[in-house]
């Protein structure tokens, strides 16, 4: 039977990231992906002859060519990706707009400090300080200890109206808690959010997918599609390889997963893992609206609005199918560069997957189209001028990112227990992606390489 060094779970991201260093390496890998296309929570679709992004508002950590040190720098020289490949567009500026105050941020964080000057001018030392305090803060350390960021950051920002804005687009863009995160994520989020900022790649996320494809290709690395692990199995207290769900055995010592902590940990076969991570409960619906006319002709140039309409963020599990009071809200032709034809309108909503699940089908259209009315109503709001007219659409809800990924509870962000060393209570086995505590797109590609270096490439 062939014998793999390294076994992949799952060609989103990390999955291919990671299967392209090893590769690099002369690595024997294998690389297998339950569906048909790459991509898993930022893949993409064509509907009605229009390509559409799953996972993709923006590409956060945005640098411009010849930067060093950044950690998309890190992540183009290890999978030796040129920087222009990406053809990156940078936001224009983006909003978080809350029932009293509006706070505009762009890729230079003195902007920000300066919005904060002029809406909150006593919290301006105090952000100032805290900004020094995040740059010198080591985040990627992986013995860092879990400590509450609110905690941290109430000692700078004494205003709670300016504290919630500033977690707003961090929460959402990011945590696996419910109303706060833990302090080391809270740093990777603000300096990817505010100090590097983002960004689109032209062509959206097929660029960054073409390019990770290419790759494998190039490197000779095999990719199996259609390939679900059903279990994971062990021989003496170690990994095993892989039993697929056509019967197919697959021999690895090493093991490298991205279904998720609890997904991963549940397929294990012969010993019965004593490490119990809880199921992350941050899901979201979202509508894409294709308007006849772009939103930026209409008046509205922003790349990204955080929405808030209650005097508090409240950044959890709603206890309806979905919270229409808050909302991130994507136009993606407002990039300095716009390669579409027609106008884009992207509104996530936080959402709750229990009660998606619950619904049969007549209802489940009924709720989306509720949804998708309250995109409508809000698209009105913030751009007072637009007809109404939607040329297209599409809505997707929390059991349909379950049903595309696999994960538990359809999470995005994970589970709420994060193994930042990537190892398990299984020789062996190692996890990659989100829970090994670096999401995003750039965030779980440098996560699959640094698994990769750790664990595939020491012997
Ligand atoms: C709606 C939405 C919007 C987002 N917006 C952004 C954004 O604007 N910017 C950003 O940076 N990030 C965004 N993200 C987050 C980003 O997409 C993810 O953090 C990242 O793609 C996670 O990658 P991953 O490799 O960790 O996991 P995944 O993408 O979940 O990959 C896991 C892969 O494993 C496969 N798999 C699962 N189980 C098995 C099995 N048993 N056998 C074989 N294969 C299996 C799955 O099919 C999948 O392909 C968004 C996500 C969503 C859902």
């Amino acid at each position: 039977m062939e014998k793999y060094d390294v076994i992949i779970i799952g060609a989103g991201m990390s999955g291919m990231a990671a299967a392209i260093r090893l590769a690099m390496f002369d690595k024997k890998v294998l690389l297998l992906e339950k569906h048909v296309i790459t991509g898993g929570l930022n893949s993409y679709y064509k509907r009605a002859k229009r390509d559409f992004d799953v996972g993709l508002h923006a590409l956060t950590n945005y640098m411009e060519k010849g930067e060093k040190r950044k950690p998309l720098s890190k992540l183009l020289k290890q999978l030796r990706v040129p920087y222009d490949d990406l053809k990156l567009s940078p936001q224009r500026h983006s909003k978080i707009l809350f029932p009293e105050k509006s706070l505009t941020f762009t890729n230079d964080l003195n902007d920000f400090a300066q919005e904060i000057a002029d809406n909150f001018p006593d919290q301006v030392d105090g952000f100032n300080k805290l900004v020094s305090h995040i740059t010198d803060f080591s985040e990627t350390a992986l013995d860092n200890e879990h400590i509450l960021a609110k905690d941290v950051v109430r000692k700078y920002i004494t205003n709670e109206e300016l504290l919630e804005m500033i977690f707003c687009p961090l929460l959402i863009y990011g945590s696996a808690w419910e109303n706060d995160m833990d302090f080391s994520q809270f740093v990777i989020m603000f300096k990817s959010i505010y100090i590097e900022g983002f960004s689109r790649p032209e062509g959206g996320v097929r660029t960054i997918i073409d390019i990770l494809l290419k790759k494998l290709e190039a490197l000779g690395q095999e990719i199996r599609f259609r390939s679900e692990v059903q279990s994971i199995e062990t021989a003496n207290g170690k990994v095993a390889g892989v039993r697929l769900k056509n019967g197919d055995f697959l021999q690895a010592d090493k093991v490298i997963s991205s279904m998720g902590y609890p997904e991963t940990l549940s397929v294990v076969s012969g010993i019965a893992p004593k490490q119990k991570p809880a199921v992350g409960k941050m899901t979201f619906c979202e509508s894409i609206l294709v308007l006849d006319k772009k939103p930026k002709d209409l008046g509205l140039d922003s790349t990204i609005i955080f929405y808030n309409d209650r005097p508090k963020y409240l950044y959890r599990e709603p206890k309806e199918l979905y919270d229409p009071k808050s909302a991130v809200i994507c136009f993606p032709n407002n990039f300095t560069h716009d390669d579409f034809d027609e106008g884009w309108v992207r509104i996530t909503n936080m959402a709750n997957f229990d009660l998606w699940n619950k619904l049969e089908r007549p209802e489940y259209k009924e709720k989306k189209e509720e949804v998708f009315k309250d995109a409508c109503s809000l698209t009105k709001k913030l751009i007072p001028s637009w007809d109404e007219e939607v040329v297209f659409k599409d809505i997707f809800s929390p059991t349909t990112i379950k049903k595309y990924t696999g994960h538990f509870g359809g999470t995005v962000y994970g589970s709420t227990d994060k193994s930042r060393d990537g190892s398990t209570e299984v020789p062996g086995l190692y996890l990659c992606g989100t829970d090994q505590g670096f999401l995003g797109i750039v965030g779980s590609m440098l996560s699959g390489i640094s698994m990769a270096n750790l664990y595939g490439l020491m012997d």
